[in-house]
């Protein structure tokens, strides 16, 4: 079976779809692995390490698509390239279909079997192929680091004999991959720290990282059966803003992470709770490429609102391409793996599967992912 990896070419992607650690494993199943000339370059990897993993490498990307029994890659194909793969071909990549619903109608029309990165379920035995945890993972390391850097403080209690310095104050919003992630970070680093998310389930594990839980009584609210938060109710919203107004105030740091699958980010921190706070004090909205939590944020940029500083995310593992793309491509490995017919040598679509049933959103020219249908209309 041949597989393709095509370069990236998304503006602004440092992270590559395959590390030659992870392509010899390729390798080793059996699979003919056709990198693109300087698919690694990004990360300073040259093609002939790729060739000594046993790929072959090529410059004409056109006809490697058109061969390709699976392509696979980090970004979604541009809308021209779609139509350039052989019809049946195994496509893998992010696809974010929620917000680009004809890009997954073109892969349809394609003949593509597509199947989304995003959408692999957040199942126990799915852990090793879950791409979204492993990047938000980094992610909340890498916005840690951003706020941290970008404050007039240390983050670290300090005794000297000029005298003594108090931990900076953190606050996180969302206790999720990235979350959690970014507890450890801020406590590693010595920071005093404190935490809310609205999935009760969440209060232990954020104790156990060694910071204290925010109590907000918002009623109902619970997780969908994929563990996902459930949309809280305007009332709820509101509840909630009011009470973490006093936490934000307080905080030198506040990193939102709030997100909902397949929906807009929920707006959490509002212009009045950062006029709020003090002056010098730093924001990280983790959500601000899906709407943002916090007013005024926007994607990739800094912004200053009344002395606060408020960093919009935007692509935080690729802050630390190389680990993001070693762990993106072990995902991608891990899931060919699993599906790898060591006979045939070929990648078995088990279409009763339900990583296949829950990932595979286009097949033999439909949309056959039931969330995605319905989005389609
Ligand atoms: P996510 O990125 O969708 O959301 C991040 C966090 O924001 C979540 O914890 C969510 O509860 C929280 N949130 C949403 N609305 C909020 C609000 N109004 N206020 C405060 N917080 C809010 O989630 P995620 O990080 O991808 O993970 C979601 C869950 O899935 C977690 O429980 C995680 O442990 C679980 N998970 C399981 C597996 C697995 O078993 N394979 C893999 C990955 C994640």
């Amino acid at each position: 079976m041949d597989l393709f990896f095509p370069k990236e070419v998304k503006a602004g992607e440092s992270r590559v779809s395959l590390v030659p650690t992870v392509a010899s494993k390729f390798v080793a199943l059996g699979a003919g692995v056709t990198v693109e000339s300087g698919l690694g370059a990004a990360v300073k990897i040259a093609d002939s390490e790729y060739e000594k993993a046993g790929c072959t490498i090529t410059a004409d990307r056109k006809a490697a698509l058109a061969k390709a029994d699976m392509v696979l890659r980090l970004s979604a194909p541009p809308d021209d390239e779609i139509s350039a793969t052989k019809k049946g071909c195994i496509h893998i990549s992010y696809l974010d279909p929620f917000f680009h619903i004809d890009r997954v109608k073109k892969l349809a029309e394609a003949g593509t079997s597509a199947i989304c990165m995003e959408m692999i379920p957040r199942t126990t035995i799915a852990q090793k192929m879950d791409a979204l945890s492993s990047q938000a993972n980094l992610a909340g390391y890498v916005a840690v680091l951003q706020a941290v850097n970008r404050l007039d403080k240390i983050a670290p209690m300090m005794m000297t004999p000029a005298g003594t310095l108090s931990p900076a104050k953190v606050f996180i919003i969302g206790a999720g991959v990235a979350g959690l992630q970014a507890i450890a970070t801020a406590k590693r680093l010595g920071a005093r720290v404190e935490a809310f998310d609205t999935r009760p389930v969440v209060e232990e594990q954020v104790q156990s990282l060694g910071a204290k839980f925010l109590k907000i009584d918002l009623g109902e609210t619970g997780q969908t059966d994929g563990g996902y938060a459930k949309e809280l109710t305007p009332e709820q919203l509101e509840l909630q803003q009011q009470a973490m107004a006093k936490a934000c105030s307080q905080a030198d740091i506040v990193i939102t992470t709030a997100q909902l699958f397949g929906c807009k980010a929920p707006v959490l921190v509002k212009r009045d709770v950062i006029d709020g706070m003090n002056p010098g004090s730093v924001i990280v909205d983790m959500a601000a490429e899906t709407g943002g939590n916090v007013e005024g944020s926007k994607p990739g940029e800094e912004v200053e609102q009344n002395g606060v500083i408020i960093i919009g995310a935007r692509n935080f593992a690729g802050c630390v391409p190389l680990d993001a793309s070693q762990m993106y491509a072990s995902n991608l490995f891990n899931l060919i793996d699993h599906f790898w017919d060591k006979e045939e040598k070929t990648f078995k679509l088990n279409r009763d599967d339900e990583i296949i049933t829950g990932s595979l959103l286009t097949y033999d020219g439909a949309i056959v992912n039931e969330t995605i249908k319905q989005k389609a209309g």
